[in-house]
């Protein structure tokens, strides 16, 4: 395997439905350095990833200012404060856990029932392992917050401008949907710990998680890719990305994302 780094710019030629070749420019002397391969992978990230599927479609766009919609973060913020008095040793252990993620979350029978986001509830806590276990948390207010899943919205996209932009916000149909789920979830953080006290208003900011645009898809439509990532226009292109998240979850992206590429070179290399 051959690896080029400080890549400025790719390029490729088409012909009949699939890439020929492509060209790297390397370096600041411009080096310009032929790739061919029988397929091509595109793993840009959730941002540059759509943008480059895109110019590679060569889908001409019908607005002056081409856009991409359905991009997807995690926000995320403090919902409240909770009062542990009961099960201090399990609170405890999901504070002090460094190998797994503990997180609260609504059953997935409840989430198909309701349509709730698959949204989750994380405590945060100063750990301090020289302090004694009731020190560290009985008598003391600790921070609960939420990490969303934020459903597709047409106006959060990417701009398809060189270099693409982003635009996001947090739509009011999310903030109904996660006061659902905190109506739902507190009551029973509150049976399990404690006394909860439920924050007026959620200050969310996003987690650098960039998901969407070019979702998976069995029957790809528009931007969508095939379920296994080809590009619908090109046969032997393929994205592996989080922009091919449908959905976005709650959790951290990258494991799916390692995931894909797995399941991809199966498709190629079974076993
Ligand atoms: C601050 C921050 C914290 C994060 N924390 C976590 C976390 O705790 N857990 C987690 O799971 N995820 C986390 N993420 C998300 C994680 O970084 C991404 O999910 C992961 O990097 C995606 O990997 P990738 O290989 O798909 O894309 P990237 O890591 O984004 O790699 C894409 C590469 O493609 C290159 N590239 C782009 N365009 C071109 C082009 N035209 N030609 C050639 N090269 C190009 C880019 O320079 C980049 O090197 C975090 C992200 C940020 C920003």
């Amino acid at each position: 395997m051959q690896v080029f780094t400080d890549v400025e710019r790719l390029d490729f030629e088409l012909s009949q439905g699939e890439v020929k070749r492509a060209f790297a420019k390397v370096g600041n002397d411009g080096e310009c350095i032929e790739i061919s391969a029988s397929r091509h992978v595109i793993t840009a990230g959730g941002i540059a990833s759509p943008y480059l599927i895109h110019r590679l479609s060569g889908r001409k766009s019908e607005t002056p200012k081409p856009f991409l919609g359905g991009y997807m973060d995690h926000p995320k913020g403090p919902i409240g404060r909770l009062m542990p008095t009961r099960h201090i040793d399990d609170l405890d252990y999901m504070l002090v856990s460094r190998d797994d993620i503990h997180v609260f979350a609504l059953p997935e029978a409840e989430l198909l029932e309701s349509g709730i986001g698959n949204h989750s509830v994380f405590v945060w806590g100063e750990t301090r392992r020289d302090q004694s276990l009731r020190s560290r948390i009985c008598g003391r207010w600790l921070q609960l917050n939420i990490n969303c899943e934020q459903f597709p919205d047409p106006a959060n996209g990417i701009s398809l401008d060189d270099p693409p932009e982003v635009r996001w916000r947090i739509s009011s149909a999310t903030r109904r949907d996660i006061d659902a789920f905190l109506d739902r979830i507190l009551p029973r953080i509150s049976a399990l710990f404690g006394p909860v006290k439920r924050a007026d208003w959620v200050a969310m900011t996003g987690a650098s998680h960039p998901a969407g645009c070019t979702p998976l898809s069995a029957s790809p439509l528009g931007a969508e890719l095939h379920a296994d990532g080809q590009l619908p226009t090109l046969a032997n292109a393929f994205c592996v990305s989080s922009s091919g998240f449908p959905f976005a979850g709650s959790a951290n992206p990258t494991l799916t994302v390692v995931a894909l590429a797995e399941r991809l070179a199966q498709t190629w290399y079974p076993g």
